[in-house]
Order: C-alpha cells, then sequence, then structure tokens
C-alpha cells in the first residue's frame, strides 16, 4: 500500500481501495500479483534454460575445436 497515491500524489487512507482524491485504484489486486509472481517463475525457468543451452553449445565448441585440432 503506497503512502501516497501514485496518480494524483494525495496522501492514501490506510487499507483504502481507490484514491479518496482522483478515486484511482490504490493497491493491486490479487490476480495481477498472482500473475506477476507466475511471470516470475517462468522468467526464472527460461534463465534456467538458456544457461543449460550455453553450456550445451560452449560443449559442442569445444568438442569441435578439438576434432579440428586432431584432422
Ligand atoms: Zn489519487
Amino acid at each position: 500500500m503506497p503512502a501516497e497515491c501514485p496518480f494524483c500524489a494525495q496522501p492514501v487512507v490506510p487499507h483504502a481501495l481507490v484514491c479518496s482524491s482522483c478515486s484511482r485504484d490504490v493497491t493491486i489486486p490479487d490476480t495481477l500479483l498472482a500473475e506477476r509472481d507466475d511471470l516470475l517463475r517462468k522468467r526464472e525457468a527460461a534463465r534456467a534454460e538458456l544457461a543449460q543451452a550455453k553450456a550445451e553449445l560452449e560443449a559442442l565448441r569445444r568438442r569441435q575445436r578439438l576434432s579440428l585440432r586432431r584432422n
């Protein structure tokens, strides 16, 4: 809960869902929080996958360099 409204910068009443000045939402809905958590998990999974792919690529390149040296 922000101390002031992100839209009009007026102080927000504690536990208020909307700003008393401009009537805009000052809380983040649980569904959006859940969506964000889900996206963060997916980002972590994608990063791990990318790191794995980079490691495999590096291993392939190393093997290729070794085989070129032998020939
Ligand atoms: Zn406001």
